[in-house]
């Protein structure tokens, strides 16, 4: 059944995510079908975007509801969950006179983002035309997402990108203090990078980037697309001391996010903060058809109100510093970066050249990621010695037990079959 899914899918899609693993048929909580009846524990929710696993009753309802009900108008129109789930946005990020901007992706809430900082720029008489982006960065993938994106390989075959966007080295405070200026219209970024493998910066860097923007008038813009909606046990990420380094949230000018806020509809957001940013765009100046439906606001809404009620941030916090904890004491594992239920694993290759064994080619997290599949695991790999688990926020301990029982096996036959 798989095999004939993924040659029909072979013959008729583009050939942009490379061959697909599986095809899957059904999920629930943290659990998915492949079309050959085997289980997974799903410990990367759609990366990062099942943030209550799968079919939730209350995701169910809401989207069932609002889809029966009104499911889309434009935005020649509002509609109730819309204007709803902007209050409730901007409450939980602590902005009084915020505004919320939806779009249907991550990468089109950084489109908005990008044109915001253009806007901010020629608010100032144009003298602002620089746009600062981290080294590692991931935006996204649209035209001007990809030009604050920094791998090379996303970037070039399209250029040329959209202009005046310049990367400095992530983490390094000097060398983007050499950089701000009164020229600069924006600093972009993720507050722990997530694609770059959950990669925290030192101790006080993201104080001291606030502070040069203040200093220098630039506007801060956080991509909490794969940080936000409780997936470090905090709302946000900048609100999360572990990552901000105080207790004090660092309020940026703005922030975008996706993934988790829709719990699989897809919906973006851009919220600014504060009256003066939140007026930079007027009537007419950006759009979209789709963004803000009442099907996707109705069920981000009920996805904040589950996060809620089910104290599901006390559950990423608890949950997450067990899951860290256990890895860090396996055979293996060199490292692990924990912020909440989103995890970086860096693999240990030492022992194994010790040993005298060979790494697989390509790299041994994707091949701990093949095998994991094998044994009833979906996770991810960042890079060639990097894993990353981003599982729904409902997880349990004991749903988290059998993938410590088999990681060290998985990690061994996936060696073992390179030797
Ligand atoms: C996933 C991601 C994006 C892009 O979101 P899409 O919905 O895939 O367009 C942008 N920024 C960050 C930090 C992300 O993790």
């Amino acid at each position: 059944m798989t095999q004939n899914v993924l040659d029909r899918y072979q013959r008729t899609m583009t050939n942009m995510f490379g061959t697909p693993s599986r095809a899957l048929v059904k999920g629930e909580g943290v659990y998915v079908w492949d079309a050959d009846g085997n289980r997974y524990t799903d410990f990367l929710a759609g990366i990062a975007v099942n943030a209550l696993g799968h079919a939730h009753p209350a995701l169910v309802e809401a989207l069932t509801q609002q889809a029966t009900t009104l499911g889309h108008i434009s935005n020649l129109f509002t509609s109730l969950p819309q204007v709803a789930l902007a209050e409730r946005l901007t409450e939980l990020a602590g902005t009084a006179d915020g505004a919320c901007f939806f779009a249907n992706s991550g990468t089109e809430a950084n489109e908005a983002a990008f044109k915001l900082a253009r806007r901010y720029g020629h608010s100032t008489g144009g003298k602002r035309h620089k746009i600062i982006a981290l080294e590692n960065a991931f935006h996204g993938r649209t035209m001007g997402a990809l030009a604050l994106t920094w791998k090379q390989q996303y970037r070039e075959p399209f250029e040329p990108l959209p202009g005046g966007v310049t990367f400095v080295a992530a983490g390094d405070f000097a060398a983007l203090d050499a950089e701000v200026d009164d020229t600069v219209a924006a600093v972009i970024i993720e507050p722990v990078q997530g694609e770059a493998g959950v990669r925290n910066f030192p101790d006080g860097y993201l104080q001291q980037v606030r502070q040069a923007c203040d200093e220098y008038g630039a506007l801060l813009i956080f991509d909490e697309i794969q940080s936000g909606i409780g997936r470090t046990g905090t709302w946000f990420a900048f609100q999360n001391p572990a990552i901000t380094g105080s207790d004090e949230p660092i309020v940026p000018d703005a922030m975008t996010l996706a993934k988790g806020l829709g719990g699989g509809m897809p919906i973006g957001a851009l919220l600014t903060f504060g009256r003066e940013v939140s007026e930079l765009f007027t009537a007419g100046q950006h759009g979209t058809t789709f963004g803000g439906n009442p099907l996707a606001t109705a069920t981000a809404l009920a996805v904040l109100d589950t996060i809620e009620h089910d104290g599901l941030l006390e559950n990423v916090s608890a949950v997450g510093d067990y899951l860290a904890t256990s890895l860090r004491a396996l055979p293996g594992i060199k490292m692990v970066r924990a912020y909440g239920l989103w995890q970086g694993i860096e693999l240990d290759t030492e022992a194994l050249a010790q040993q005298g064994q060979s790494l697989p080619e390509g790299g041994l997290a994707p091949k701990v990621v093949s095998k994991a599949l094998e044994y009833g695991y979906i996770i991810n790999a960042t890079g060639e010695l990097t894993l990353r688990l981003a599982p729904p926020l409902i997880i349990t301990k004991d749903q988290v037990e059998p993938l410590l029982r088999d990681l060290p096996n998985i990690i061994a036959d996936a060696v073992a079959d390179a030797n």
